[in-house]
């Protein structure tokens, strides 16, 4: 069994990233309990694309503190939103009322070595995580891009990776606990509150408050990576080839082109070994790009030359690294970013790009960044899982927005999301998108046994906000 001691430095400096404050502050609570709420602070994602300014903003240490925030919610009819590490490119974690930021709720509460589980509290940032585990000889099969998450939140949306053979991220979890919005505390797994876990795995932040998450992990292991250039007609034509080919296969293509690179990622006894150069990864692939595509606001036409020649110089020769397995999942996702990630069902990825594709060709005024990224995951049970009974590609398009300018992208998000819902589509969480009600209710088949579970476990809805609204209303 390991403790973290709460709050160590480092988390308290992260707790306050993304926030500007000023001072005023509220203290709640009776007795021993009482807890300080800040006003004046301004919450924003990672992206800088969506912000609030909570009334109070906690950062509770306890679950004492925690009911204590909750009861004064109740009791000045205000709503509460927990946030985790704010990386959610949408308004989701969102709220102007309460807002609980659980980042000194980061311990280690227990390792089972034995069935290779761990427990944390909900406010773990992945990658603490993942650096405890390896003391341990373990680690979790599979994580997203990158690890500044919380558990708690990565569960919030149904973060993913790749890897046919893995779920998404929830599917590792076996065991949660819950604090509802009448105070209660619910222990929850397959066998105990069963109902509630399936829709908790994927809570969307509107079930309560997540304290703990148990993992299910695997022993720690190394992870091979190759890149190496190829086509988008070679790709999607061997699609079941590569998938076979690699535990962790994933794909970027370079819109308005038919370029693409291939990654593998694979277990390895191989010693550790980086091609990482900070000329070409940072000089290049990050401040000449981001210049570039600045520059590209002025003449959107540049954007397909951009693509080709990024691709001619950092993705047109075999590379390849070796390391434990966190450093080769998650992976540089350069400067701030719009970004859409729809589910589709795995059979129709070949079809659906190739649309994308024509789309592009034949709007020369409509421009993509690179890349799209097209990743797999296997099928769950899990209620509000994109992954929903059945095998799913993710293709994830993106706008950068260079020093912060937003480019234009309304015409492209339109033309993928018609394109993504024509091939029954199912939109990440996370990520900004104009499904509502109707949406979800036709695609999601357990979607009224979701709405049931969030109606009794809070009935005045306390932990909603303006993205839920439109998902439940
Ligand atoms: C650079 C970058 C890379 C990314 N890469 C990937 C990727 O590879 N794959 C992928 O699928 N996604 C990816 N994402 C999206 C990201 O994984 C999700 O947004 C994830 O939910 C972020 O976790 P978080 O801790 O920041 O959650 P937040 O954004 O803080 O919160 C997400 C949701 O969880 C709720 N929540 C958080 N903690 C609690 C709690 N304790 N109790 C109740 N509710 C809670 C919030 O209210 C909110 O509803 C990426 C995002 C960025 C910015």
């Amino acid at each position: 069994m390991v403790q973290w001691s709460r709050g160590s430095g480092k988390r308290e400096e992260e707790g306050q990233k993304g926030t500007g404050c000023s001072s005023p502050r509220e203290v709640i609570g009776a007795g021993r309990t009482r807890v300080h709420g800040q006003g004046g602070v301004k919450f924003q994602n990672w992206a800088k694309t969506y912000g609030s300014s909570p009334e109070l903003y906690f950062q509770p240490t306890s679950v004492e503190e925690i009911r204590e925030i909750l009861d004064m919610a109740r009791q000045r009819n205000k709503r509460v939103k927990v946030v985790g590490g704010g990386h959610s490119p949408s308004d989701i974690a969102c709220t102007d009322d309460f807002m609980i930021h659980m980042g000194k709720m980061n311990r280690i509460l227990k390792v089972d070595k034995e069935k290779q589980q761990v427990t944390v509290e909900g406010g773990i940032f992945l990658s603490d995580l993942n650096v405890e585990l390896s003391k341990h000889g373990l680690a979790l099969a599979n994580l997203g891009a990158v690890s500044e998450v919380a558990a708690a939140g990565v569960i919030g949306t149904g973060t993913h990776n790749t890897g046919i053979e893995h779920g998404i991220l929830p599917t590792q979890v076996v065991e949660l606990t819950l604090l509802t919005a009448s105070g209660e505390i619910l222990e929850c797994s397959e066998s105990v509150n069963g109902d509630i876990f399936q829709a908790a795995r994927l809570h969307l932040g509107c079930l309560g408050v997540v304290l703990t998450v148990t993992f299910q992990c695997v022993p720690q292991f190394h992870l091979h990576e190759v890149a190496f250039p190829s086509t988008l007609t070679e790709v999607l034509d061997h699609l079941s080839d590569h998938l076979k080919r690699s535990k962790y296969f994933r794909f970027l293509w370079f819109p308005h082109s038919e370029n693409v690179s291939v990654i593998y990622q694979d277990p390895t006894s191989k010693p550790s070994s980086s091609s990482a150069s900070w000329f070409w990864d940072y000089a290049i692939g990050y401040y000449l790009l981001e210049f570039l595509l600045w520059i590209s606001t002025f003449v959107p036409s540049l954007v397909r030359w951009i693509n080709r020649f990024f691709f001619w110089l950092l993705f047109s020769s075999r590379v390849e690294n070796v390391a434990i397995s966190y450093k080769i999942f998650n992976y540089e996702c350069r400067f701030k970013q719009h970004v859409q990630d729809w589910a589709i069902p795995i059979e129709k990825t070949k079809e659906a790009l190739l649309e994308l594709k024509a789309a592009l060709e034949n709007n020369p005024k409509m421009v993509a960044h690179y890349p799209v990224e097209v990743r797999f995951a296997r099928g769950d049970e899990i209620w509000l899982s994109p992954c929903f009974r059945r095998d799913s590609c993710y293709m994830n398009i993106i706008m950068y927005r260079p020093y912060g300018k937003n480019v234009p992208r309304l015409n492209y998000w339109l033309t993928y999301e018609g394109i993504m819902k024509k091939h029954g589509g199912r939109p990440h969480w996370a990520k900004a998108h104009t499904c509502t009600r109707k949406d979800f209710e036709t695609m999601y088949p357990a979607f009224p046994k979701f709405c049931a579970v969030r109606e009794k476990l809070d009935p005045t809805g306390m932990f909603l906000n303006t993205y839920l609204e439109k998902v439940f209303y």
